[in-house]
């Protein structure tokens, strides 16, 4: 018997809709869960339940949201063993992986906790005949729409803010990895979270995920997820109105320049595109190496490539399975095009050949060189374990290859020399630049995306501008 979940709505399990689809655990193919695939109707009942919620939530005095979202984040803490447990078994990735992303998504509640009562507005100098001041209101409600990828962590990157200043919340988590979300929005409900306040509808995007952007109550969305997603929301939700916070794709650069120290970039660089099999939309999975020391940084990844451990993600290896079969599928049809546009096979390449790893969605840490950036393999976001090494021999021309993309979500440099690190993150086309550590920052450092990779921010006290508006008051004396 499959365990049946469904839609958490008002602070209890909702269920209203016969349509189910059953979650596959990425390491054996085999399906684990039933899960109500919402509809219209379901999203209405959760919009509306958020909807009386917000009439309260809005007037409770931010100290005590915050105080209430300090025990949401330690019931996270509290719960970590299932809810790690819940993420590796939807999502495939190493179970020491998935604890990490529950100490991201407490922090993420722990630190706008403490922002709530810190978002204060400006008075505005008119003289002394008038009063003139600005507040900052919250949307209402909040539809966020989350990818597959990282489902815990983005459900509190959105929550954390959103709730913070007043807002409510209705999540479509993805239709791959809805169980992380639904255990979520029950372990803050009984941390005293109030109902209605944070409600999931699972469902397709294509169902549940529209009716929530159509919805005439939801004020704003927060959607992360591809590109063609991303425009596709942005067409309907312009017939409202309805503003935006865009979090898409990337293809990002990771320049290591031959002052660097050549270890710790190559262990970075490794994580860069391994982390979660490659599965984020951040991973560094465009090597720029400077000539001098081109040869010496891919023999250390193919050092590490070929001696990475690849299993079940509940053993915690270095790669688990990727996410979904679709996802396995185009990362192979990628290698395959990587191979047939000339760059050179370094390591990987294809899918393990153990035995035990046949039903599942391995794939093989994959290293391509002399990669020109023009392939296919270093324009297009693979989102698995692919890394493409691209050659340069000075600093114009690194950063003109880093900027050669249609996406600006995040970029490497790897260097000795400060002048160096200011001068080129300062003409990098991207959201955020991780000067020798890939990935450094926080909950408190702002992120999002240039170009394609889209607009708004999440984390740091930025996300809570994001999650409202304005209001100015003048006041004739
Ligand atoms: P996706 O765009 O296919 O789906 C994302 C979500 O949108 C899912 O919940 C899906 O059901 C829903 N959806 C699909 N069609 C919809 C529609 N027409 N209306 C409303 N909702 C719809 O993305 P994915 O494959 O799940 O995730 C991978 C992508 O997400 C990658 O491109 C990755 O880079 C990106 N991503 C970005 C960030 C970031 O913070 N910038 C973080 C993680 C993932």
């Amino acid at each position: 018997m499959l365990v049946r979940y469904e839609p958490f709505i008002d602070g209890k399990s909702t269920p209203v809709n016969t349509e189910f689809f059953r979650p596959v655990n990425p390491a054996t193919g085999e399906a684990y869960a039933e899960v109500s695939s919402g509809t219209a109707a379901e999203i209405d009942l959760a919009v509306q339940s958020s909807q009386r919620a917000f009439l309260t939530w809005k007037r409770t005095k931010p100290s005590e949201r915050g105080r209430t979202l300090m025990r949401v984040a330690n019931a996270i803490r509290e719960n970590a063993d299932k809810l790690a447990a819940l993420e590796t078994q939807d999502n495939g990735q190493p179970l020491n992986q998935s604890f990490g992303d529950v100490e991201v998504a407490a922090r993420y509640f722990e630190f706008f906790a403490g922002a709530a009562d810190k978002l204060h507005g400006d008075t505005l100098p008119l003289g002394t005949d008038y009063h003139s001041y600005t507040t900052r209101e919250p949307f209402g409600v909040i539809g966020h729409i989350l990818p597959w990828n990282a489902p815990l962590q983005q459900a509190a990157r959105g929550l954390g803010p959103s709730l913070a200043s007043g807002n409510v919340a209705v999540i479509k988590p993805a239709s791959e990895t809805p169980l992380s979300t639904l255990a979520l929005a029950q372990i803050a409900f009984e941390a005293g979270l109030p109902a209605g306040v944070f409600n999931v509808v699972p469902g397709s995007g294509r169902v549940a995920g529209m009716a929530l952007v159509q919805h005439p109550l939801v004020r704003k969305i927060a959607f992360t997820g591809s590109v063609e997603t991303g425009a596709e929301i942005m067409q309907r939700a312009s017939a409202r109105v309805v503003p935006l916070t865009l979090e898409l794709g990337g293809k990002s650069p990771n320049i290591v320049f031959e002052d660097a120290d050549l270890d710790a970039a190559a262990k970075s660089a490794w994580t860069g595109f391994t982390i979660k099999g490659g599965q984020v939309c951040s991973a560094g999975t465009r090597l720029l190496v400077q000539d001098s020391v081109y040869d010496e940084v891919v023999a250390r990844l193919v050092v590490r490539a070929n001696s990475a451990s690849i299993g079940p993600g509940s053993g915690s290896p270095d790669l688990g399975p990727l996410a979904t079969r679709g996802q396995f599928e185009k990362v192979l049809e990628y290698i395959e095009i990587g191979k047939r546009e000339g760059a050179t096979l370094a390591a990987g390449g294809g899918r393990p050949e153990a035995a035990d790893l046949q039903t599942g969605n391995f794939v093989l840490p994959t290293i391509f060189t002399e990669v020109k950036n023009e392939m296919r393999i270093a324009q297009e976001e693979i989102f698995g374990p692919v890394l493409s090494v691209i050659r340069f021999s000075h600093e114009d021309e690194a950063v003109r290859i880093a900027n050669d993309s249609e996406y600006g979500l995040a970029a490497g440099v790897w260097t000795r020399d400060l002048g160096r690190a200011h001068r080129v993150a300062a003409q990098i086309d991207a959201g955020q630049v991780f000067v020798n550590e890939y990935f450094a920052g926080g909950v408190e450092t702002p992120f999002g995306g240039f170009k394609s990779s889209g607009f708004g921010r999440e984390k740091g006290f930025e996300a809570l501008k994001n999650y409202t508006q304005t209001k100015t008051v003048t006041i004739r004396l």
